[in-house]
């Protein structure tokens, strides 16, 4: 199956947001089997809507439109559409019904705003896809023919949630025998240079990746190595994407931490869980991040206990007990001081383990000896207490992303002994 998606908003014309709905969209029905032949985003206009859809249905006969479903007077999909197919418009009772029981279940007082009727709207024998996560419905109208155009929302979560909830059944129903597939399987690492797990994966003996195409993604979190199987059926594409991902973890040893979206915060979690233990962290250059990325993960109260934004010299000495001298002697920048700010914020907070970051983010504050992207890192209390220094790359925002992801990644290697 073919198709075209069209994105619909001034927004999307103007490079005020990216396309992130193409995208997905793309990647989704890829999994399955149906291939995106062509991407067109349109502004807000009836006639570019028009325009747009028009010709992507003479091309493919089915077509996939996001935005322009909203309550609003640039909220045109639904009639330019419905104009495309001949189509009148009726208010549908049903919808009118679910909006009204939504406003009200969101504790909101008074009477349905007018324009949200709007969203009630509906093309003549037009299928409703109905929206549990926002108030526009999204629309299937199909013509005699078999021609058919989607209509999702463009708000991205409610894009996501009633592709799958409504769309991807109807699509799924309309592929004929067993579709093949392209597939993938993402191994997640860290602290792991590319070249160096380069060259352990081609070091591993009689290796075969089955004819799976194997790409290494470089980021702030590390490297993710993502393995892809195409025009295979669905079984067999799975089968051996597991065979191949078993022996590239293997490869890859302790900086494997997940797969898929997998957060480190979440396996040093899982970590401190098993080793009953209970941390706190202690911040300078990262100012709340790594505090941010545990208790991101839901269920961290049990063995994430707090933390220490120790910015100044004096937060740091007077909170974390960190030494005169050692500042004196060393600078705040420092493994000694690491040390301490670890040290000092498990004893101040009754954890089990502490964890410190303290370094130069830039773009400001660099020296020859100590330069932008500087930072040292310290684990005290998971076994023997541990730190390093190491020189982030990238701007402010990177080093200090990076910087709370080294931080994560060596509490969990000093849990596993492998720090
Ligand atoms: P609503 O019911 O919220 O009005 P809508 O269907 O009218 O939804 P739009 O008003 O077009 O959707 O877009 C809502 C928001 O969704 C936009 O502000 C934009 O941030 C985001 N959005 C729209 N289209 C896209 C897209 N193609 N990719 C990523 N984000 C998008
Ligand atoms: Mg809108």
């Amino acid at each position: 199956m073919k198709i075209e998606v069209v994105t619909i908003g001034d927004e999307l014309l103007l490079g005020f947001t990216i396309d992130t709905n193409g995208a997905w969209l793309a990647r989704e029905l890829a999994a399955y089997g149906v291939t995106v032949v062509r991407r067109t985003s349109v502004g807000d206009g009836a006639d570019e809507i028009a325009a747009g859809v028009g010709a992507a249905l003479e091309r493919t006969g089915a077509v996939i439109t996001t935005g322009g479903l909203g309550p609003t007077s640039d909220d045109l999909t639904k009639p330019s559409v419905a104009a495309l197919f001949g189509r009148a418009m009726y208010e549908d009772a049903q919808v009118v019904e679910s909006l009204v029981r939504r406003w009200k279940a969101m504790g909101r007082t008074g009477d349905l705003p007018k324009s949200n009727l709007q969203q009630a709207l509906v093309p003549e024998g037009a299928g409703i896809l109905a929206n549990a996560h926002g108030t526009a419905p999204g629309i299937w109208l199909e013509d005699e023919r078999g021609r058919w155009v989607a209509m999702l929302p463009g708000v991205p979560r409610e894009m996501r949630g009633l592709f799958a909830d409504e769309l991807l059944p109807r699509i799924r129903a309309r592929l004929e025998g067993t579709p093949t597939v392209v597939r993938s399987h993402t191994i997640r690492t860290t602290g792991i240079a590319e070249s160096v797990l380069s060259d352990r994966i081609l070091s591993i003996a009689g290796l075969d990746l089955e004819g799976l195409s194997l790409a290494y993604l470089p980021g702030w979190e590390g490297v993710d190595l993502r393995l892809t199987a195409r025009g295979l059926a669905p079984d067999k594409a799975d089968a051996r994407l597991a065979r191949v991902a078993a022996v590239l973890r293997t490869a890859a040893g302790e900086h494997v931490y997940g797969e898929g979206h997998d957060d480190l915060a979440a396996a040093v979690l899982d970590e401190l869980r098993r080793a009953g233990k209970r941390i706190a962290v202690a911040e300078s250059c990262t100012g709340g991040l790594l505090g941010a990325r545990l208790t991101a993960i839901p269920g961290a109260s049990d063995v994430m206990l707090g933390g220490i934004i120790a910015y100044h010299n004096d937060v740091k000495m007077a909170a974390l007990g960190v030494h005169a001298e050692t500042l004196a002697a060393h600078g705040a920048v420092s493994e000694e001081t690491a040390r301490e700010m670890a040290a000092g914020v498990r004893r101040a907070l009754g954890a089990e383990v502490g964890v410190a970051i303290t370094g130069i983010a830039g773009p400001d504050g660099g020296t020859a000896e100590k330069p932008v992207g500087t930072v040292c890192i310290a684990v005290d209390g998971a076994g023997p207490a541990k730190s390093f220094r190491a020189r982030m790359i990238g701007d402010r925002r990177e080093v200090r992303e990076r910087s709370a992801q080294s931080a994560l990644s060596l509490v969990r290697r000093a849990l596993l002994g492998t720090a």
